[in-house]
């Protein structure tokens, strides 16, 4: 559709209230269970060389190679908007030194990747992402699926799976591109031209491939695990056994390797039915990443949000977003009134009640009605008569009382009500 000048760039979109408010409760709950999971935030740039991407996700992936928006900066250098977080997380901590070393960070923000748009696919989408830097240990990956699971659950999601499976000791890589290789040779007349291209470029890759008819050559190679060496598979081990521990049901998908170059050991994702085609809901993995001479190494996940609301969305009992909370409006009638109510409204706000004024001097009627649709709990009135009286009428609007009071009574009244000292 040609934009009119007045939407959003395609595959992008505006988040409006009430909507947002589902997104700020989201991340309310996010970070309270990421804080008692011992994790602290992160800000990284949106903007990033591209360099950093191509190193750390690989440069014959999808995400590279066809997704990213990248472009030249006055200064004549190749810059991209991130396309997921983890690369940024881990230049941050290289960066950091031993400050981070063994740092616990999560993140929240916007992604993006020029994708075709279609249902759960966007160009600018939004993610919770969380890393554990530190040397591989199952435990901390188990102890990521565990915490992933406990915040869509908090969330209200039901339903999810957890599949899993391993990329191996980074040493693995060149005996599982092999074997890969030989299993795939007598099949590369039934495979896309991407996947051929992918056989000779990165033939893991070809275990990504969307294509249906692909899908379907994929599905009698044998495990990626089956050309790994002992180490990979007992750390794999140990990892099934800890989640039984805690009682965490995966399902072991021995063709999931993730789309992204940077993975070691571990992979996991998380879908779910409701989501059709883009069923994967959540992403995560061990990984190993060298930029220069120094390297990192960490286990971490990223919750894609849009996908969350929509999941959410399609229950049989969806949500709504919470209202806004006014705790008082102050009505205006009579024009004299108006500078004493505004010096109340701020005598209310700064004490922390929320407050909203009127500012158009409408019917008493529709002011009412106005106070009712944003649920006020109390609604503030001054006519003439209070005005002559140097009173306010206070209205309960649950209970329907009101009573005048002046200005010290009713600021009293009104901190009382909401616990405000
Ligand atoms: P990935 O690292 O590509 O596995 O992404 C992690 C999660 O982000 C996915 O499981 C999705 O929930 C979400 N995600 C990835 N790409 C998109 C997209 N184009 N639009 C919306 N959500 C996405």
């Amino acid at each position: 559709m040609a934009s009119n000048g007045y939407q959003p760039l395609a595959g992008m979109s505006d988040i409006l209230p009430p909507e947002i408010r589902r997104w700020q409760q989201i991340e309310q709950v996010g970070r309270r269970i990421l804080e008692a999971y011992g994790f602290d935030e992160i800000r990284t740039p949106i903007l990033e060389s591209t360099g950093l991407f191509e190193r750390a996700i690989g440069d014959s992936t999808d995400v590279i190679e066809k997704e990213m928006y990248r472009f030249t900066d006055r200064g004549g250098r190749d810059i991209s908007l991130r396309p997921e977080g983890t690369a940024s997380v881990m230049r941050a901590v290289i960066a950091g030194g031993s400050d981070l070393a063994d740092a616990r960070l999560y993140y929240f923000g916007p992604m993006f990747r020029a994708e075709r748009p279609q249902a759960g696919r966007k160009r600018q989408f939004h993610q919770l992402g969380a890393e554990a830097i530190g040397e591989p240990n199952p435990a901390a990956d188990v102890e990521c699926i565990a915490l992933q699971r406990h915040i869509l659950s908090a969330w209200g999601l039901e339903g999810f799976r957890v599949e899993l499976n391993t990329r191996g000791e980074p040493d693995d890589g060149p005996a599982v591109a092999e074997g890969m290789r030989n299993a795939l040779r007598p099949l590369l007349g039934e495979l896309c031209d991407d996947c051929r291209t992918r056989y000779d470029k990165n033939v893991l890759r070809v275990l990504d491939c969307k294509n249906p008819g692909c899908k379907d050559v994929l599905a009698s190679l044998p495990p990626v695990t089956a050309f790994m060496g002992e180490a990979a598979r007992s750390y794999l081990d140990e990892v099934c056994d800890l989640l039984k521990l805690l009682d965490i049901e995966v399902t072991l998908n021995p063709r999931l390797v993730r789309g992204l170059d940077y993975y070691a050991h571990t992979v996991w994702e998380i879908v779910h039915d409701a989501l059709g085609a883009q069923d994967a809901l959540c992403g995560g993995g061990r990984y190993r990443f060298e930029l220069g001479r120094r390297s990192v190494e960490g286990v971490g996940f990223a919750m894609g949000l849009e996908r969350v609301l929509m999941v959410l969305a399609s229950s049989s009992t969806p949500a709504a977003a919470p209202p806004r909370r006014v705790q008082v409006y102050i009505a205006t009638q009579d024009p004299a009134a108006f500078r004493e109510n505004l010096i109340l409204a701020q005598a209310l706000r700064v004490r922390g009640v929320n407050c909203s004024i009127e500012m158009r001097p409408r019917t008493l009627k529709k002011q009412m009605r106005a106070a009712n649709l944003a649920g006020a709990e109390w609604v503030v009135i001054r006519g003439e008569q209070e005005l002559e009286e140097g009173t306010f009428l206070l209205k309960n609007m649950a209970e329907g009382g009101q009573e005048a009071l002046e200005m010290p009574a009713l600021m009293e009244r009104l901190l009382n009500a909401f616990s405000i000292r």
